[in-house]
């Protein structure tokens, strides 16, 4: 008789359920089954169909003094499968392969040539990339399969539609990219989404600090947007409609810089990169040219700060002081365990953190709220595409049925 679809959908979950453990911590049987409230004969059979389809494989013995014959740790074969994150951050397109665990494989950055680049010349770089990481991953994990791309789009993004809704960064408005990417990737995968960029931001910002402050994080980008990405309880949360987390556009001074969204003093408008040029220089400066790399310029602009140039300070201060106001708000409504700065804030960070943190510790309302740290990100311009990476793989192995079957005599004979 064939199995109810519940006790399908049941056996897909356990199998992710087991998949999951042992990617994040290798044990044997009989270990796992204790550990997530199985029988022995339940996790077994689960193993053993992971171990049909290479996902993990049975290793060395488990030490200790147990009488009979040890268990033997089951181990997650990460090479099995690898997906592609793709972020779109103008000057920029990055692209990272990660692993079945989330490690980052392969990675790489395209420059734009031209400013406002076409969409298509997006999607064309996209394909491009995707086809070189997955040969790179395959040169040295011949059976490793693409488990699909994700791509992290900036601004307003409906994930579920698979539709750009409103990009001003990238010049789109209801357009149907992930459609766009299916017809262009075909002959290389059709499981494909996208997602806000700051949203995998703080995925792969969360998915870094791990434990340790990575359940309940807010992440910023600093750029000429200013986007921000919200880790809560360990998931990302995307809101009623996927475009939770647009702090660029919250109101810090009600009289102040037009912003690109068409109100006065959002906090784009004061502190984003280009703000912050103008504050820190003449028009006529080459910091202001905007033909020279970003990162040149805010290096000129971190020197001039350290040899004491007034300018430079005070444009600093003034980022500061809207940086601080903006975070004691959001730490105050979302009581996070970390705030990570990205962007041009990350050369800033020395300069920043103590007025920054001054102004959150008059503002928050109880010292509980003051353990969040501020840190700036280590990740840097690859936070998004790595958390593109690592959504699409964790898509995956939610699946594993959807892995093939290993036909690899030595893989299943290691059972
Ligand atoms: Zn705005």
């Amino acid at each position: 008789m064939p199995d109810s679809i519940d006790q399908i959908d049941m056996r897909h979950s356990n199998l992710a359920l087991v998949l999951a453990e042992i990617i994040r911590d290798p044990r044997t049987r009989a270990q796992l089954a204790v550990d997530i409230d199985m029988t022995k004969g339940a996790v077994g059979s689960l193993v053993k169909e992971l171990i049909d389809r290479g996902l993990v494989v049975l290793s060395k013995a488990a030490s200790g003094g147990a009488v009979g014959r040890p268990g033997r740790i089951v181990e997650a074969v990460t090479t099995r499968a690898h997906a592609v994150g793709i972020s779109f951050s103008p000057p920029y397109v990055i692209g990272t392969a990660v692993d079945l665990a989330g490690n980052v494989v392969a990675r790489e950055k395209v420059t734009l040539t031209e400013r406002n680049t076409p969409i298509e010349t997006l999607i064309e770089i996209t394909r491009a990339i995707t086809a070189r990481l997955h040969s790179a991953v395959l040169a040295s994990s011949p059976s490793s399969v693409l488990a699909g791309v994700a791509v992290g789009v900036p601004d307003l993004v409906d994930p579920s539609a698979g539709v750009v809704r409103r990009s001003p960064t990238i010049g789109l408005t209801d357009y149907p990219l992930v459609r766009a990417l299916k017809s262009a990737l075909n002959e290389l995968t059709d499981v494909i989404t996208i997602d806000n960029d700051a949203t995998y931001g703080a995925v792969a910002e969360a998915r870094w600090l791990g434990a340790d402050g990575g359940r309940n994080l807010l992440y910023l980008t600093g750029s000429t947007a200013m986007g921000g990405g919200i880790v809560a309880n360990g998931v990302p949360f995307r809101g009623s409609t996927g475009y939770a987390g647009e702090v660029g556009h919250m109101v810090i001074n009600p009289d102040g810089k037009l912003c690109v969204c068409g109100n006065l003093g959002c906090w784009e408008s004061e502190i984003g990169l280009n703000t912050f040029l103008a504050l820190a220089a003449e028009p006529e400066d080459p910091v202001r040219d905007a033909t020279i790399d970003g990162n040149e310029r805010i290096t000129a602009i971190v020197q001039r700060a350290n040899a004491g140039d007034r300018r430079a300070l005070q444009a600093i201060g003034q980022v500061a002081r809207y940086l601080g106001l903006g975070l004691a708000s959001l730490i105050n409504i979302f009581n996070p365990d970390t705030v990570i700065l990205g962007g041009y804030f990350i050369r800033l960070f020395p300069f920043l953190i103590d007025p920054v943190q001054q102004i959150v510790q008059q503002r928050v309302l109880s010292d509980q709220l003051l353990q969040c740290r501020i840190l700036h990100s280590e990740l840097e311009m690859y936070a998004a595409a790595i958390g593109a990476g690592i959504s699409a793989i964790d898509a995956f192995a939610a699946d594993p049925t959807a892995v093939p079957l290993v036909t690899d005599v030595v893989a299943v004979g290691a059972y």
